[in-house]
């Protein structure tokens, strides 16, 4: 027998301890999670919150997966060839997002608490958001926040497709900060 193996039976019911002598556990997610930094929408809202290591993480402002992305686009492309335990890609959205609100403000000529600093990074990011909310001025911003996410799992479809595994799953959600729910967003309205 092992010294592996013979701690590792008395320390059954203590995963983290024994994780801990015994070395890491392998790198096994089973769902990609493309959100947003917001504070309050952390893959741990899903429920039940999914344990340490089932969820490989992009988290960045407004939940995009831009093709220009090359931080978002190396995650999904070690997720979906280097991790063969990632079935799903999940597009998380909520309700609340600033950066979905600025786009929504500024092309309806509302004013936005706190601006962003005029000709930051942080507009360019916004770019694309922004242009589509200009587009669709006289849609809601309820609608721009679901479509945010369609949005992003055109774009996440698309790259799958480039890379050759069209068959993960891609879906779409909202996260509503008021009742703490999440809803699916489907592909189109
Ligand atoms: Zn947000």
């Amino acid at each position: 027998m092992s010294d592996a193996a013979t701690l590792s039976s008395p320390l059954a019911n203590n995963p983290e301890l024994a994780d801990n002598i015994i070395g890491p556990p392998p790198h096994t997610p089973t769902i990609l999670w493309i959100g947003c930094s917001d504070a309050r929408v952390p893959e741990s809202v899903w429920s039940p919150p999914p344990a340490v290591g089932e969820v490989f993480v992009q988290r960045n402002i407004a939940n995009q997966f831009q093709p220009t992305d090359v931080n978002a686009v190396s995650v999904l492309t070690y997720g979906v060839t280097g991790i063969p335990t990632i079935k799903e890609v999940r597009v998380v959205g909520h309700t609340g997002c600033a950066g979905v609100q600025a786009c929504y403000n500024v092309v309806n000529n509302i004013p936005i608490p706190p601006p962003p600093p005029p000709d930051s990074v942080l507009w360019t990011w916004l770019g694309p958001l922004r242009a589509h909310a200009h587009a669709n001025r006289h849609q809601t911003l309820e609608w721009l926040t679901k479509e945010n996410v369609r949005i992003q799992m055109r774009n996440v479809n698309a790259m799958l497709r480039s890379l050759g595994r069209a068959d993960v799953a891609v879906n779409g959600y909202l996260y509503d900060i008021g009742n703490r729910r999440i809803y699916p967003v489907p592909p189109s309205d």
